[in-house]
C-alpha cells in the first residue's frame, strides 16, 4: 500500500512538472512572452500570444527632394509628394536652373548686346556686361596742334590789309569753364556749358603794319561732323549735332561779345568767349583756330572742319 501511494506520489509529481514545463514553453502564463521587434508601424508583439509591448517605432522620413517623395529610412516607406522644382529664369549665360538641386533645363539666353558707340563699348542690355572697346574716335590717330590752358602757342593767319600776306601772333585759351549756365549763356535742362575764354594776342612791326584777321570753327573729335549751322538764330545760338551714347543729340554754340579787340600798347588783342551747350559729360567738341585765309572767298567764316583741320589749325578740345 505504501508503494502504490509512492508511485502515484511520483507519478502525480511528473505530471505537475510536465505540465508546467508545458505551460512555460507553450504558454505566456508566467509572463514570459517572446516579442518580435517593434517596426515602424507595429509595437513588439509575442509571437505565442499576440500580446504587445511598448510603442511602434515611427517612421524615420527623410527630407523629401525636388523629385523623390519622402523615404523611410527603416522601411522603405513612402509618403507625401515630391517638392518639385523652383526653377530661375534663365539668364545670358545661365540655363533655367533649380534653386533647391542645381539642375538646369534649357540653354543660357545669351547675351543681347547694343552696337558699340563713341562713348560706350558693346553692352549687353540684360546683364549689363561690356565687350570690346567703344568706336575709334574719328581723329584719334590724327596729330593735333592741341592747345592746353593757360599756355599761349603761335597762330599764323591772314593781315587784314592782304590776305596773302601771313601774320604771326599767339592764341591761348586764357580759362575754361564748365557750368549749367550764365546770363550770356542761358542754362538748359540735361546740358551744361563748356565756355573757352580766347585771347589772340599780335604785335610788333608786323601787326602794326598788317593788322590782322582771325577765323574759328568747332569740329567734333569723334565724328568728323560738319553739321554745325552757319549762320545764329536770334538768340546768337548755332545749332549742330553730336554722338551721344548712340544717339544724335541736338547740341548749341554761342559766341560771347568781345572782352577785348583793340591796340593795347603797341599790341593788337582780341579776347572773347566760345561756349557750346552739349550733354552732361560731352567731351568731343573741337574750338579750332585756323588761317583766315581759308575762309577769305568763303561764304562764311565757320568753315566745316574737315576743310580746316590741317597740320596749320590749332585745336581745343572741350572736354
Ligand atoms: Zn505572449
Ligand atoms: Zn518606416
Ligand atoms: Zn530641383
Ligand atoms: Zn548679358
Amino acid at each position: 500500500m505504501k508503494r502504490i501511494l509512492l508511485w502515484t506520489g511520483v507519478g502525480l509529481t511528473a505530471a505537475a512538472i510536465v505540465t508546467v514545463a508545458v505551460l512555460i514553453l507553450c504558454t505566456c502564463v508566467f509572463g514570459n512572452h517572446t516579442y518580435t521587434s517593434a517596426t515602424c508601424t507595429a509595437p513588439e508583439i509575442c509571437t505565442r500570444c499576440g500580446a504587445t509591448r511598448g510603442e511602434p517605432l515611427g517612421h524615420i522620413y527623410s527630407d523629401p527632394t525636388c523629385t523623390e517623395r519622402e523615404i523611410c529610412a527603416r522601411c522603405g516607406e513612402r509618403s507625401g509628394e515630391p517638392l518639385g522644382h523652383v526653377w530661375l529664369p534663365a539668364a545670358c549665360t545661365e540655363p533655367e536652373t533649380c534653386a533647391r538641386c542645381g539642375m538646369t533645363r534649357g540653354e543660357p539666353l545669351g547675351h543681347d548686346l547694343t552696337e558699340a558707340n563713341y562713348q560706350t563699348p558693346a553692352t549687353c542690355r540684360r546683364c549689363g556686361d561690356v565687350f570690346g572697346e567703344p568706336l575709334p574716335a574719328a581723329l584719334k590717330d590724327r596729330t593735333l596742334n592741341e592747345m592746353q590752358v593757360g599756355v599761349p602757342v603761335p597762330y599764323t593767319t591772314a593781315s587784314y590789309e592782304d590776305y596773302d600776306v601771313d601774320v604771326t601772333g599767339t592764341a591761348e585759351i586764357v580759362d575754361y569753364t564748365v557750368t549749367p549756365g550764365n546770363d550770356a549763356f542761358p542754362a538748359r535742362e540735361g546740358y551744361e556749358w563748356h565756355i573757352a575764354t580766347v585771347q589772340l594776342v599780335f604785335g610788333g612791326e608786323d601787326a602794326q603794319k598788317n593788322g590782322m584777321l582771325s577765323a574759328h570753327t568747332f569740329g567734333d573729335w569723334y565724328l568728323l561732323d560738319d553739321s554745325m549751322a552757319a549762320t545764329e538764330d536770334e538768340n546768337g545760338l548755332r545749332p549742330f549735332m553730336c554722338d551721344w551714347h548712340g544717339m544724335r543729340v541736338q547740341c548749341w554754340q554761342k559766341t560771347g561779345p568781345n572782352e577785348e579787340a583793340d591796340w593795347y600798347d603797341r599790341e593788337l588783342r582780341f579776347r572773347w568767349k566760345e561756349g557750346v551747350l552739349v550733354p552732361e559729360g560731352y567731351d568731343g567738341v573741337l574750338l579750332i583756330l585756323y588761317h583766315y585765309r581759308l575762309a577769305a572767298h568763303a561764304t562764311h567764316l565757320y568753315l566745316p572742319a574737315s576743310e580746316v583741320l590741317d597740320e596749320h589749325a590749332l585745336v581745343f578740345r572741350m572736354q
